[in-house]
């Protein structure tokens, strides 16, 4: 077993063993329409957030990877599915960022078709992973993806990344409002601290990620 990170001052517990299979993640392509993705086969996981959330930096963290998923794009990349393969039949998928204030109505509404048709077709998707600022969590866009995710039925995961940004107690009760104001219909949907700096979360994150690409049971 692989340990990564390394406890710091801030009382973190940064230990997370990394499974070898989020390590192998390769690219395998990116793609502007359903009909032009992988097979719909096997399950994957998808990563969606408000562009600058830290969504790139999360998904190179989890798969313990420098360079996996790009950093810091620039607004014109930003309408490709990206599709990363763990193994035969298991995948992670950066979804294209949301947010630029600066995309076209045209633009807007292409990425909202695409997303929509994404999540309710797609059967190999297993859940849904929105990534947040800890400093700007719930915006219209990550609202408007947990609605996405929820009319499509999928296991929803919110990360507060950037959480090295606070105070430990600060960070905490953040997650506690941000659960609490998501919470629909009595069904809480998890919500876990994240810092791609520290590696904070990233045990939980694998243990909810293996549970949905049925990874070791
Ligand atoms: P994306 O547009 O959502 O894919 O965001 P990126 O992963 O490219 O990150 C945007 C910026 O935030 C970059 O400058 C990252 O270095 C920074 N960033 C991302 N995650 C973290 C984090 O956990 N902690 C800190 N301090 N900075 C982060």
């Amino acid at each position: 077993m692989q340990h990564a990170g390394k406890p710091t001052g801030n009382g973190h517990n940064l230990e997370s063993p990394i499974n070898p299979l989020y390590q192998r993640a390769c690219f395998i392509t990116a793609a502007v329409k359903v009909d032009r993705m992988p097979p719909d086969q096997g399950r994957e996981v998808a990563f969606a957030g408000r562009s600058n959330a830290g969504k790139s930096s999360a998904i190179n963290t989890i798969c313990h990877r420098r360079r996996l998923a790009r950093t810091s794009k620039t607004p014109g990349r930003t309408q490709q599915v990206v599709f990363f393969v763990l193994d035969e039949t298991r995948r992670l998928v950066d979804l294209p960022g949301y947010g630029y204030a600066k995309v076209s109505e045209a633009v807007k509404l292409q990425w909202q078709r695409l997303m929509v048709s994404y999540l309710q077709q797609r059967r190999s998707l297993a859940g849904l992973v929105v990534v947040m600022d800890i400093r700007h969590p719930l915006t219209a866009f990550d609202r408007q993806m947990l609605e996405w995710g929820r009319r499509a039925e999928l296991e929803l995961l919110l990360l507060l990344t950037k959480s090295d940004k606070l105070k430990r107690g600060a960070a905490r009760a953040e997650r506690e409002r941000v659960a609490k104001a998501v919470t629909a219909d009595g069904r809480r949907i998890r919500v876990e601290l994240f810092s791609a700096q520290t590696r904070l979360g990233t045990e939980p994150v694998h243990g909810v990620l293996d549970r949905w690409l049925g990874v070791g049971g």
